[in-house]
């Protein structure tokens, strides 16, 4: 049996670079580079943002590498309670959902991130008779608030016997997590570097305007020594 200190999805990086010395200026400092930090920092920079990355360990050592892999556009909440609460703000909130799997699926689509991604949808799955009936219940309260869901047999659906049915949830699917992490942890020096123009929103939020220079994404990393170190391949 081998043990993995890192992630067990993917290897750890190697490609560690000194980070150069002295004071860096930017537009924007992304403390923590899991998936969030990264895809932030991916975003700004293609905003012609200034962006330095600063991680403690390395692009993607955190719960980003070594997650289950689904890509879900679930509500993290449970539905019949934000829809008891907060019935108003339901469809705002299934719409987030939404984009963030969508954002994610846009994310996965770049040249440098090749991550196993197969878009399934997800079921979340019923293992009881009770389960089963607010997993129904579930359904039809997120189809009201326009989610594209809906409820299924196990057995019609084609589910492993143990899961009775559930919601069926069209969009995300499986990806691997630590691939995904290393992949964007690749990414964001290369688009940087091949951005010859940046886009982004005029100031009355119509018309693109092109933007020049191209934005400069440097990433920072602290290494195993303690001093920060530069993801290979960002600009100087
Ligand atoms: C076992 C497990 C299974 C999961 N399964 C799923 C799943 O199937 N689907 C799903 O959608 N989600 C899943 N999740 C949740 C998902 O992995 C996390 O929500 C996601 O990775 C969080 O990303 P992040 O960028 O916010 O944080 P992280 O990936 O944790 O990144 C935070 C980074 O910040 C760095 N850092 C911390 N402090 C500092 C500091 N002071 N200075 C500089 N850097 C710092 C850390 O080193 C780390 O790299 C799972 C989580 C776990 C643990």
């Amino acid at each position: 049996m081998t043990y993995s200190a890192f992630s067990g999805w993917a290897d750890r990086p190697t490609d560690f670079t000194p980070m150069p010395e002295g004071e860096l200026t930017c537009d924007i400092a992304v403390i923590g580079d899991g998936y969030a930090g990264m895809a932030a920092a991916l975003r700004l920079a293609e905003h012609a943002a200034d962006v330095v990355l600063s991680e403690s360990g390395f692009c993607g050592r955190g719960g980003s590498s070594r997650n289950a892999g689904y890509l879900p556009n679930a509500l993290a909440g449970d539905p019949q309670l934000l829809n008891t609460l907060y019935a108003h703000r339901l469809p705002g909130l299934v719409r987030y959902a939404d984009e963030a799997a969508r954002f994610t699926e846009w994310l996965i689509g770049r040249p440098a991130v090749d991550c196993d991604y197969v878009p399934t949808g997800n079921v979340i799955a019923a293992v009881s008779p009770g389960q089963l009936r607010r997993t129904e219940r579930y359904a039809g309260i997120l189809r009201r608030a326009g989610a594209d869901a809906e409820f299924v047999e196990g057995r019609d659906f084609g589910l492993p016997h143990t899961f009775l049915g559930g919601v069926f949830e069209r969009a995300g699917g499986l990806l691997n997590p630590g691939k995904f992490a290393l992949g964007l942890r690749a990414a964001p020096s290369r688009t940087a570097s091949a951005a010859g123009r940046c886009r982004r929103r005029s100031a009355d939020g119509r018309a693109p305007a092109a933007v020049s220079p191209p934005a400069r994404c440097l990433l920072r990393r602290r290494g195993a020594s303690g001093r920060p170190a530069r993801t290979p391949g960002s600009p100087p």
